[in-house]
């Protein structure tokens, strides 16, 4: 290992048990370094295990398989020198500013007076001077995070692992909180080595690190690294800054077909195990119109869409994902294309577009299909839930399952494929064939 190597994860895999006993293989052969001085970024959409590798990197969790050594010792329970900085933090109610600050030294057994002058000193850096004996309650949520910052920082770690730690703050909030942090990190001035950011927002993560690492979803496994060269300060209106952006969006759109085309298939079209999103009829018909409209005329480019309708990533994805899975558009190198059938879509009213959905769900929505049989073949015409629940718990968490059929659900009655009953939870057929 070079000297300079501060973290390194070798093959490491990660899998959680299922209540029918089977695996859920959430981490693949995952491999990382992180150097001396760098801020190493993993991508991903939520559910891709990120947060499950940070656990694993900091020793809060064992991985099922691999190994992690940190500056060349094997990390196999919490390990000093790594600290951790959460989408938001539970600070202690009760406790001042300072004193939530201290919290992070008393595990290290130094002398109170050393305690109390390196929290105030970190309390310094991240911008909180004049608020030490204020309580949480007297702080906005932008300074709160700041307290959890301090709170990671007061340790002196060598390591900072960064879990979402911006994305529960409003815009302004925290593009200042990320410029404050590169600036004390551009001038050496945080305590720390290397930093990892998990993120699931694209331009942050152009805007912060040095390498991107991009995490696929089921298993998380990271499928390509990208370098970003520019120098700090980073204009998001750069053009080489936009290309970085653009660049990602391609790679993260080309890995979707891939991955539905490996999950193993029991019914023809998307395979009945696959997890679908529940993003509403609305989002899907509004998307389509937004494509269709001008400027875009039937094809966007994807940073654009979600600047303009004012999406995150992760909000977009899901919608544009499920648009790619019903054939109504295609995704290709950061595009979004509508096909003919997207198009028609678009062109129709309500009546029309509830037909071309209906007939998009029976053909390439592999759970909707079978849920549309199950209840044309019973003499009843009606199926409780739970049956379908059960089977999805084969491929996928229970919450996943929960997921699943909440998106299938509203896209049944979208189509009227099938009706549903919240009350007594069983499906059932309007207009049995
Ligand atoms: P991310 O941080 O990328 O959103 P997570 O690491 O939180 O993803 O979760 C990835 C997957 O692992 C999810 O499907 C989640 O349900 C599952 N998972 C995480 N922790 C556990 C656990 N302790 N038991 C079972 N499943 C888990
Ligand atoms: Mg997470």
């Amino acid at each position: 290992m070079e000297n300079d190597t501060l973290l390194d994860v070798r093959a490491v895999g990660r899998s959680f048990p299922r209540p029918g006993g089977s695996e859920l293989l959430v981490l693949e052969d995952v491999n990382l370094t992180l150097n001396d001085c760098e801020i190493v970024g993993l991508l991903g959409r939520s559910g891709s295990g990120k947060s499950t590798l940070l656990r694993i990197i900091s020793g809060l969790s064992p991985p099922s398989r691999g190994s992690v050594s940190y500056m060349g010792h094997a990390v196999d329970g919490p390990a000093n020198g790594i600290a951790m900085v959460f989408q938001s933090f539970a600070l202690f109610p009760w406790l001042t500013v300072l004193e939530n600050v201290q919290l992070g030294l008393e595990a290290l057994g130094l002398p109170p007076k050393d305690i109390r002058a390196r929290a105030l000193s970190a309390i310094d850096l991240i911008g909180l001077d004049g608020y030490e004996s204020a309580y949480p309650r007297e702080l906005s949520g932008g300074m709160r995070q700041r307290v959890g910052f301090a709170r990671a920082l007061v340790v002196h770690p060598n390591i900072l692992l960064m879990d979402e730690p911006f994305s529960a703050l409003d815009v302004l909030t925290a593009e200042n909180l990320r410029t404050d942090f590169l600036d004390l990190w551009g001038e050496g001035q945080l305590p720390i080595k290397g930093v990892i950011l998990v993120t699931h927002n694209i331009e942050e993560a152009v805007l912060m690190c040095d390498r991107v690492l991009l995490f696929s979803t089921n298993p998380g496994r990271i499928v390509t690294e990208i370098k970003i060269d520019l120098r700090q300060p980073r204009d998001r209106q750069d053009p080489a800054f936009i290309s970085v952006v653009e660049r990602i969006y391609a790679e993260m759109t080309a890995r979707r077909g891939d991955h539905a085309a490996q999950r193993k298939e029991r019914f023809p079209g998307s395979g009945i195990g696959t997890q679908l999103h529940p993003v509403s009829a609305n989002l899907i018909a509004g998307l389509v119109e937004a494509v269709a409209a001008a400027p875009y005329d039937g094809k966007a480019d994807l940073p654009d869409l979600t600047a303009d309708l004012q999406l995150e990533v992760d909000e977009l994805f899901p919608v544009a994902e499920t648009l790619q899975m019903l054939r109504l558009a295609e995704l290709e190198g950061g595009d979004i294309k509508l096909t003919h059938m997207g198009k028609l879509f678009a062109e129709k009213d309500l009546n029309g577009r509830k037909e071309i959905f209906s007939r998009a769900l029976v053909s390439y929505v592999a759970l909707a299909a079978h849920i549309r049989r199950i209840l044309d073949e019973r003499g009843s015409h009606t199926a409780p839930k739970s049956r379908f629940f059960d089977e999805l718990e084969d491929y996928m968490t229970s919450d996943a399952a929960e997921e699943t059929l909440r998106a299938v659900i509203g896209w049944g009655r979208f189509g009227e494929l099938f009706a549903y009953d919240d009350e007594t939870a069983m499906f059932s057929l309007d207009n049995p064939r």
